[in-house]
């Protein structure tokens, strides 16, 4: 590796959100992601405004938790960019022993603890989950440039719909193989044998129990409790104690290459350690762990996986999901109200309806038994004229996007595709 010092990072580039829209990005996207995603047309995501959280509005969150009940694995590289900017949340992170050399990686207890809190309905809820980086007095996230793709693009609600929905997971599955992907490779370029440490992790199942003993703890702090110290030590190999250092080695690596990641990240494989992701899996639901046989025993699934990591696939998936965001109808197709859509006053009689007082109309829109419940929505009454224009076929001219209806709520466009991927609008072929 290159041995020029971190300090040659030019951190405005890092620690500037990297801003598409109205989304602000961790500034290291700017160099993950191909140079199209810039140009992207994201949806606005105006219902899960952050800055008045409407989960804490209408008490399905807690104030002191909001959606943070959770913890960022964040990437090696990204921790060292954290601490060579001084972000002492990060710091103490990597104190209390949440990272392993790949990042912030979450012990077998810690991911039982979450799995179970889930289970019962706490996410948004319990304090105990919040995520360490959260300042709690603020709400603000202390490690904003640098937190992941599950954070990023976690939305409580989607103004697309179902499509929003497909299209944000699209994203954050993209740059969390990435993340993956660049830090093992990391790894590799500071000098760490990536499959001998991939059988390091698989020999945790062997000592399993002991591993985690000095966790089981329901206690509220549990989930504070990072990796033991020996684990680290194993795991860490000559870094350990040099932590800092380590992750600070790869965040400067993968600078000095940031404009070949998409590269390096389509044409690297991804390990493994196949046997302890299959223990954890089985500890986290509860089922026995069986140590030594599961790694010893005569088995034909693979112990460390080296595969494809599939990105140029995840990208083509994106920009499909993405092309569905804002499909309308073309030059032979027309656009109608769904039969199934109901309008009625917003009565504002309860948290929910309140919460959205400015808007005039709720909208049920029923669907068959195994689809779901009935979505509800909350819109305006000029948005209900607009969308009572399509009660009939009709093609969507230049000549009907100039009357009043659309006139009044701007974006015209934007709501129709929206209205279509909230199955408030269908799209027909002229000639049925
Ligand atoms: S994404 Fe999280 S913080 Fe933002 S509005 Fe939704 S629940 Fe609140
Ligand atoms: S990293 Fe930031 S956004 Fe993500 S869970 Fe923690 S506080 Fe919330």
């Amino acid at each position: 590796m290159n041995g020029s010092n971190i300090s040659a990072i030019p951190h405005d580039l890092l620690s500037t959100s990297f801003d598409v829209g109205n989304h602000r990005f961790p500034g290291y996207w700017r160099f993950l992601l191909p140079k199209e995603f810039a140009s992207l047309k994201l949806p606005e995501e105006k219902i899960a405004d952050c800055t008045a959280c409407p989960m804490v509005s209408v008490g399905a969150y807690d104030a002191r938790c909001r959606c943070c009940t959770h913890i960022p694995q964040i990437a090696n590289y990204q921790l060292g960019t954290a601490l060579s900017e001084r972000n002492d949340a990060i710091q103490k992170m990597i104190q209390q022993g949440y990272a392993l050399p790949e990042g912030i990686d979450l012990h077998p207890e810690q991911q039982r603890l979450f799995h179970s809190a889930y289970s019962q309905g706490r996410f948004g809820l319990d304090e105990s989950l919040r995520c360490p980086l959260m300042d709690v007095d603020t709400g603000m996230c202390d490690a904003y440039m640098y937190r992941t793709s599950v954070c990023s693009t976690f939305f409580c609600s989607n103004d697309h719909g179902d499509s929003g929905a497909r299209f944000w997971d699209g994203l954050k599955q993209l740059i969390s193989q990435i993340d993956l992907v660049v830090a093992q490779w990391a790894m590799a370029e500071v000098g760490m044998d990536v499959p001998a440490y991939m059988d390091r992790k698989n020999s945790l199942v062997s000592q399993f129990d002991r591993s985690v003993s000095g966790f089981r703890s329901d206690s509220p702090g549990a989930i504070a409790r990072g990796w033991p110290k020996e684990i680290r030590s194993f795991m860490f190999g000559e870094w350990f104690g040099r932590e800092d250092t380590f992750f600070e080695k790869c965040s400067q690596v993968v600078w000095q290459h940031k404009n070949e990641l998409w590269t390096i990240a389509e044409n690297a494989v991804l390990y493994e350690a196949s046997a302890y992701e299959r223990a954890v899996e089985a500890y986290v639901q509860g089922n026995t762990v069986t140590g030594e046989r599961d790694v010893n025993n005569a088995t034909d699934a693979p112990q460390v996986e080296a595969d494809d990591a599939g990105i140029g696939e995840l990208w083509e998936e994106l920009l499909d999901a993405y092309e569905n965001l804002w499909r309308l109808p073309g030059s032979d197709e027309l656009l109608v109200l769904n039969p199934d859509v109901v309008f009625l006053e917003n009565a504002c009689d309860d948290k929910v309806s309140r919460f959205f007082s400015s808007k005039e109309f709720c909208v049920f829109l029923s669907k068959p038994e195994n689809e779901g419940e009935a979505a509800i929505l909350y819109i305006s009454a000029d948005e209900v004229s607009v969308l009572h224009l399509f009660d009939k076929p009709t093609a969507l001219t230049d000549e009907l996007l100039k009357q009043s209806p659309f006139q009044n709520i701007g974006k015209a466009r934007a709501f129709l595709a929206q209205s279509v991927c909230n199955g408030l609008l269908e799209i027909r072929a002229a000639q049925q």
